[in-house]
């Protein structure tokens, strides 16, 4: 069977806040498309527009998505389902760009997106928003299927692609970056103390909501075997160490 094509979309550049442990420094947003016989898919949509506080707090440099997914030969008429990793704000910030299309996202996570300062709420209600939430695994099409991966947020999902004989992942914001992911592999995931301090603090800080969950859906991604990995805030695509 042909290989699913998983193609990362430049979304948006920001400045990194205080609190996070490579600031001052420029984070990276990514969406990513995924094609497959019978689902074209985007998950997440990046950073949105007039949002006066997002734009005072991070600065962003945001690439139009239509502009990105041309780029990798797409249109928003193309897409047949939206995923959301999570619904921070740079995740769902151009959701409304896709009226009456299916967006998947988990139960919990819409339940904290109604919190105060957890989104941008206008970004993710809109008229014609149509959200499929997602409790359990749950499959988009034959070949891709929704994980949950609690811990940067109570609602995290990833995305298993099934290619040919392989698994591709896309984490999302289960791990922060492809180092961090890679380190799991290797040290096991009740062993903080084997994690460098640099990765430690990147796992304190993306682990939003709970580290317990961070670490447990760490394990349950490296369980599904994956060959590569692709992160949300990190261009670096994690390939399986042979
Ligand atoms: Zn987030």
């Amino acid at each position: 069977m042909l290989d699913l094509e998983v193609t990362p979309l430049k979304l948006a550049t920001m400045e990194l806040p205080e609190f996070h442990p490579e600031a001052p420094g420029l984070d990276t947003v990514y969406g990513f498309l995924v094609r497959d016989q019978d689902a074209c898919v985007l998950v997440d949509t990046g950073v949105g527009m007039g949002s006066e506080l997002i734009d005072r707090l991070y600065t962003p440099d945001r690439v139009e998505l239509s502009s990105a997914l041309a780029e990798a030969g797409a249109s928003q008429d193309d897409i047949t389902a939206v995923v959301n990793s999570h619904l921070h704000f740079d995740h769902c910030g151009n959701n409304s760009a896709f009226p009456g299309v299916p967006i998947y996202v988990r139960q919990a996570e819409l339940e904290a997106a109604k919190e105060p300062h957890y989104t941008v709420p206008e970004w993710v209600w809109f008229p014609e928003a149509r959200y499929v939430p997602v409790e359990g695994g749950h499959r988009i099409s034959s070949r891709l299927e929704l994980l949950s991966t609690p811990g940067h947020t109570p609602g995290h999902q990833s995305l298993v692609v099934r290619s040919g004989r392989h698994v591709d992942l896309i984490v999302a914001q289960a791990a922060y970056t492809a180092q961090e992911f890679s380190a799991f592999q290797r040290a096991g995931l009740s062993q903080p103390d084997e994690m460098d301090s640099t990765l430690q603090a990147y796992v304190e800080s993306n682990a939003t909501w709970s580290e317990t969950a961070y670490r447990s859906s760490l394990a349950c991604l490296h369980g599904s075997q994956p060959r590569r990995a692709f992160f949300s805030h990190d261009s670096t695509v994690w390939t399986r160490e042979v």
